[in-house]
This record gives C-alpha cells, structure tokens and sequence, in this order.
C-alpha cells in the first residue's frame, strides 16, 4: 500500500501548479494519518496505516515551527506566496483549528504579509463551530466536493461517519458561498469490486447543479497526479478535464483546471 507521509509538522517550501510557492502545514501526525475520509485516491495512503505514535502536534508547537522557518525565510530573502495547511489527514480534526489559524494569519502578518493562508479541507467537519470560524478567516478556504451523488461520494471519498451524505454537506457549503473555493477531483476507476466514475454525464450534471447552489468563488478541477493506495484508478487528462470544464462554465461557474 502507498503510504507517503510528511514527516514533518511544517513542510516546503514546495512550488505548486495550483497554489504557487506555497509553506506546508501538517496539523495530523508526523508518522501516522488522521482523516475523516479515506479517499481511494490519498496520496497519504489508506487510514488503516494508523495513526502512529506521535500524536497531533499543539497549538503552540505549530506556532513555534512555523515562526521559526519563516524567520529562516525571510532572513534568506526567499519568496513566499501561501502558506497551506495540508499534510497527513484533515487539518480541522486538530482540536485547536481555529487557534492555530489565528496563530498563523499574525505570522503571515509579521514576515510575509503579502502571502495568502490557505486551508485544503474535505467538508466533513462543518458542523462544527470552531472549524467554521476557522475556515472563514483565512484568504483560500478549499473545501473538497468529489461528488454531488451521495453513493458516489462515499466511493471516492469512503467517509469514516457512515451518516455523512451529500444532501447534509451541500447545505453546509452553501453557507459558504463565495468564501469558499470547491474542489472536485476527476477519476475512474475500481476499488473494491465496484466502478467509480464522477466524469459522467450524469455525474457532471450534480455537480454543476451543486455548485450553482453554493455559489463558490470558483471551482478546481484537478485529477490524479501521483501513486493513489488504490492502483486501479484512472487519471481524468487534461483535455477532457478542461471539456468538462467548458460545460460548467456554460453553466456560469467559474472553474480553473489544474
Ligand atoms: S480528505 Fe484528503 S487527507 Fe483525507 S483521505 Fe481524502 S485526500 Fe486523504
């Protein structure tokens, strides 16, 4: 099973296609996965490696290591443009979310007040008062939506709560509206005797029917782009995400394919 972890609380700084030069942030562990999904396509690979032994880190450690690179940074002259909280798991799961975003949006404002923060979060935990007051504060909150089709879903996505569903989280994302950015990861593929293919007409059609209720400043298309645990999955390429794309936006959504 592919099992690539960070094995560092603060990570990068790494240049992505998506985010630019962007700082990592793990907020799980840095020997073991802590999500609420366990998605076919995890480049941290399956839940069932464990949650190791280190546990999460505190609040005041992330502010530590991270106060403690971006001095490192900054005196070396090295560009920055966000800081990314991603990383071994869901970052809302950590229980002083809210507090560390605050830690972190007072560093950016200290060494790199250019840099933007963002969030990659999978949506489950927005029920939650702190997670949501978290999320609303920093400049990307990208809240993961595979699939408007709840047993598509929970294929792709193969949520830990065996309640979560589409129709309890659109509404939830609707409350975010143009303070979020949603986004989709296209694939097919087989994973436990069943086919999984979210690039449908069908499948294509939800979607852009949820993101027409949620409003989002815009919509990323992405697919996969490294080793996924699960080896029979197909990467959607680059033109048929962009045709896809071209649907949504007749649709009038603002999507970005990367
Ligand atoms: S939500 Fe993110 S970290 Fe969690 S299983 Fe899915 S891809 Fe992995």
């Amino acid at each position: 099973m592919v099992t690539i972890l960070f094995h560092s609380t603060i990570f990068g700084p790494v240049h992505s296609r998506r985010l630019g030069t962007s700082l990592g942030v793990n907020l799980s562990p840095v020997d073991g996965k802590v999500c609420s999904f366990d998605c076919v396509y995890c480049e941290a690979g399956y839940n069932s490696q464990g949650t190791g032994k280190s546990g999460l880190p505190s609040r005041e450690d992330v502010a530590r290591q991270l106060e403690s690179k971006l001095k490192e940074m900054s005196a070396a002259g090295e560009p920055l443009d966000v800081i990314t909280f991603s990383g071994n798991g869901e970052p809302t799961m950590h229980p002083d979310f809210e507090g560390v975003i605050d830690d972190t949006l007072a560093l950016r404002d200290r060494y790199y007040p250019g840099a933007k923060v963002s969030v990659l979060c999978n949506s489950t935990r927005l029920d939650r008062e702190g997670v949501v007051n978290g999320l609303r504060k920093v400049d990307n909150c990208i809240l993961k939506l595979d699939s408007a089709l709840t047993p598509t879903m929970r294929l792709i996505d193969q949520p830990v709560s065996k309640t979560f569903t589409c129709e309890y989280v659109i509404p939830q994302l609707e409350a975010f509206g143009d303070k979020c950015i949603i986004q989709t990861m296209m694939l097919r593929g087989n994973h436990d005797g069943k086919h999984i293919d979210n690039t449908t007409p069908g499948e294509v059609d939800a979607l852009i029917e949820a993101y027409k209720r949620i409003k989002p400043r815009e919509v990323m298309l992405y697919s996969i782009d490294r080793a996924t645990p699960e080896s029979d999955l197909q990467k959607v390429e680059r033109e048929e995400l962009e045709s896809i794309a071209c649907r949504m936006r007749d649709a009038g959504i603002t999507v970005q394919v990367s």
